[in-house]
């Protein structure tokens, strides 16, 4: 059978998706995301997945877990809890950035699954899903996306995405029913009813540690605002892209700066 049309986004689409606030926005009605990243061994994954969320387009961003100190340090507005359970609303949720993969972590995975909301999964919260529920069992009918790299895909998926990256995307995401952003030089997204998009803004700058984080809270804050999973995956990817290279203009580049310079890619973009 014919192989799926890829799309590849541009600039134009990115400003023509992104949600803006109305005069009669309030920070609820822009979007409530929650993240539950970090533990005590990672803050700094905490802290960069909430700084990733912060320059997205949600009113709000909630932080549920063990690097509240650290998060709270550099982000005042950010609301924290303890536990997913405990965080009150959130329209979205990103989880497993650093998270751990103890018992507690478990117990936050599950608790973010439970819940109606789309939810995004990376890191830690996949190498938790292999370990746990069989990964084709996960059948949830609100929005579900994932973000592993080449290492969590195969742990996922059973094989490495191998030379035919946008099959083994599509693959994954019809067996499990999600979205799948497949990171990479060329960032795959593919949904589970057959689209397929590759990234354009990709830069080796962005293999950095921590940088998939940054990503992740992003993702999440467009989810939270109400876009559709896939244009909101396929949304991040290019703009943190466009941040990786940003960041590169001023010299040597931490995943610290490419969350840093998502705001005035932004300002430029939009
Ligand atoms: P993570 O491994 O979770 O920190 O995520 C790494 C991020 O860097 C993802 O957004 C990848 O797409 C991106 N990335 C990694 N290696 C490269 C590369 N060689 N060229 C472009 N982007 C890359
Ligand atoms: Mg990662």
């Amino acid at each position: 059978h014919a192989a799926p049309a890829v799309r590849v986004p541009d600039a134009s689409d990115i400003a023509e998706w992104w949600p803006r606030p109305s005069a009669s926005s309030d920070k609820y009605s822009r979007g409530v995301v929650g993240v539950a990243t970090g533990s005590a061994q990672y803050p700094g994954a905490a802290v960069l997945s909430v700084t990733g969320a912060q320059a997205g387009p949600a009113g709000m961003v909630r932080y549920a877990g063990s690097a509240s100190r650290e998060v709270l340090r550099k982000h005042p507005s950010v609301v924290a809890a303890e536990r997913v359970a405990d965080a009150g609303r959130v329209q979205a949720w990103v989880c497993g950035s650093g998270l751990g993969t103890d018992d507690d972590a478990r117990t936050e995975l599950r608790s973010v699954l439970a819940t109606s909301l789309p939810v995004l999964l990376d890191a830690d919260a996949l190498t938790l899903l292999v370990g746990g529920q069989h990964a084709a069992d996960l059948r949830r009918d609100a929005p579900l996306v994932i973000t592993p790299h080449d290492g969590e895909f195969k742990r996922l998926a059973g094989e490495a995405p191998g030379p035919d990256r946008m099959a083994a995307a599509l693959k994954l995401a019809s067996w499990i029913n999600a979205v799948v952003l497949l990171k990479g030089d060329r960032t795959i997204v593919a949904t589970p009813a057959g689209e397929v998009w590759a990234n354009p803004t990709g830069s080796s700058v962005l293999a950095t540690a921590g940088s998939g984080d940054v990503l992740a809270g992003l993702l999440g804050s467009l989810l939270a605002a109400g876009v559709p999973a896939e244009k909101a995956a396929v949304m991040a990817a290019y703009v943190h892209g466009l941040a990786g290279r940003r960041a590169a203009e001023d010299g040597p580049v931490t995943s610290a700066d490419v969350a840093e310079a998502l705001r005035p890619v932004l300002a430029d973009l939009l």
